[in-house]
């Protein structure tokens, strides 16, 4: 059968997951519709760092020299301790020699998914549909057929598998009946974007303030202007107002501050945090990645790291299952095997960094935590090991392609 007359994949959502889902199947000649609720990428501060260890895979989707350029390579590293002012650096020089790409990557997760849209604009058989809303799906033994709510009425697709990417409220996943096992947490996370000269203050690219009040994660999102756009993302108590969330924000700027009047706000947004996943990522031929699948706080930036390496195993396994080059059970390694590595490796490290960069009240552990980190300043095969930690996200590729 050619890909004109093969039953599309219908990925939903049209987050980065959704999209890089989409690019790596149409790449492999297999037909596929997104289907996204909103009328373009979401544009809400979001993830904005990409570890070294998913460069690889933009690489493989043809991304990655695009990126670069509309993104920023940077290798520095800084914990700061707020009410001493101790500061332990360290970079991703120590991998240089070691990986292909010893530097991350930086650029708001809103200009990944836009290049990746123009990327899958060269593929014909791939289309987007945006204002459409999914609102549930039937099954039957080689199809799925999904319902959406648009504008002009109802709308329905028949696809050959479907790909739930639509984020942590997933109604995919709700529709299958699958739980997102875990929890919230009590804290409410608010991310901004804002213009001030951090770097002539004295601040790397990225810096981890440790504090059980102040706690922040200040990180240059792009070169872009006089000074560059940063993300500062800071912790609050949920049972604070939200609506107020503005008012009380220059009081968070003021503690690292001297001048808050001159932080530009650009945009901000306040988040409730988890870390769940689904009971399991594969109902039949539905399949959940990215935050459907799993959801983290996102303090070490590591759930778009995870939805990415979802994402790569994922397009290239369903695109092999559909040209008749791999078994319908290399589906099931996928759901199993990101599971795992969420709950077993993402899970944990992730609560962790929470509570070393927020939560750092007994002073026992925090020099326990900090007598760890000076190891960095002091231990290149501890900063090597430390650094590696990214690729232990990974899942190799299941069909054995890489
Ligand atoms: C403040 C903050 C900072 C973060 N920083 C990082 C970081 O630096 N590095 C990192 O790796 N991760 C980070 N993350 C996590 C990262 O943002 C998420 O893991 C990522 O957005 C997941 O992508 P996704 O495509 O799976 O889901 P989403 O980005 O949530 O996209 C889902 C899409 O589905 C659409 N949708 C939802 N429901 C429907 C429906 N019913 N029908 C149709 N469409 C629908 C939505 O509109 C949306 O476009 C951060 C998160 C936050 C909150």
């Amino acid at each position: 059968m050619s890909n004109k007359e093969q039953e599309p994949v219908l990925i939903v959502g049209a987050g980065p997951v959704g999209i890089l889902n989409a690019l790596g199947l149409a790449r492999a000649g297999v037909p596929v519709h997104v289907f996204e609720r909103g009328d373009e990428v979401a544009q809400a501060p979001r993830a904005m760092v990409y570890h070294w260890s998913v460069l690889d895979g933009l690489e493989r989707l043809g991304l990655y020299e695009d990126a670069v350029q509309r993104g920023f390579l940077k290798q520095d590293y800084t914990y700061k301790v707020h009410k001493t002012g101790e500061e332990i650096r360290y970079g991703l020089q120590s991998l240089e020699g070691l990986v292909k790409h010893p530097h991350n990557l930086h650029m708001g997760q809103n200009v990944l998914a836009e290049l990746a849209l123009e990327h899958l604009a060269r593929h014909p058989h791939a289309r987007v549909h945006w204002g459409h809303k999914f609102t549930g799906l039937t099954q039957g033994p080689d199809q799925v057929t999904a319902t959406f709510t648009t504008d002009d009425g109802d709308a329905t697709f028949t696809g050959s598998w479907l790909i739930g990417a639509d984020g942590a409220r997933s109604a995919v996943r709700e529709s299958q009946g699958i739980e997102f096992e875990g929890f919230t947490w009590p804290e409410r996370f608010v991310a901004t974007n804002i213009r001030y000269p951090f770097e002539a203050a004295g601040y790397g690219q990225t810096t981890m303030l440790i504090d059980d009040r102040f706690g922040a994660i200040i990180t240059k999102i792009d070169n872009s202007g006089d000074t560059g756009l940063w993300r500062y993302t800071y912790c609050e108590n949920a049972s604070l107002p939200v609506e107020e969330v503005e008012a009380r924000m220059p009081g968070f700027f003021a503690s690292i501050v001297e001048d808050p009047q001159n932080v530009l706000v650009e945009a901000y947004s306040p988040y409730s945090m988890h870390q769940r996943a689904a009971a399991t990522l594969r109902s039949g031929r539905v399949l959940l990645a990215g935050d459907a699948a799993h959801a983290t706080n996102p303090t070490g930036g590591l759930g778009l790291t995870s939805g990415l390496f979802d994402t790569y195993v994922l397009s290239e396994a369903l695109a092999a299952v559909v040209n008749g080059e791999a078994e319908e059970t290399v589906l099931d390694e996928y759901a199993s095997e990101r599971r795992r590595v969420f709950v077993d490796v993402v899970n944990p490290a992730a609560s962790n960094n929470k509570r070393m960069v927020y939560h750092s009240s007994d002073p026992v552990r925090l020099e326990q935590d900090l007598e760890e980190l000076r190891r960095l300043t002091t231990d290149e095969d501890y900063v090597v090991k430390r650094l590696m930690f990214p690729k232990s996200l990974e899942t190799p590729s299941l069909i054995g392609a890489w």
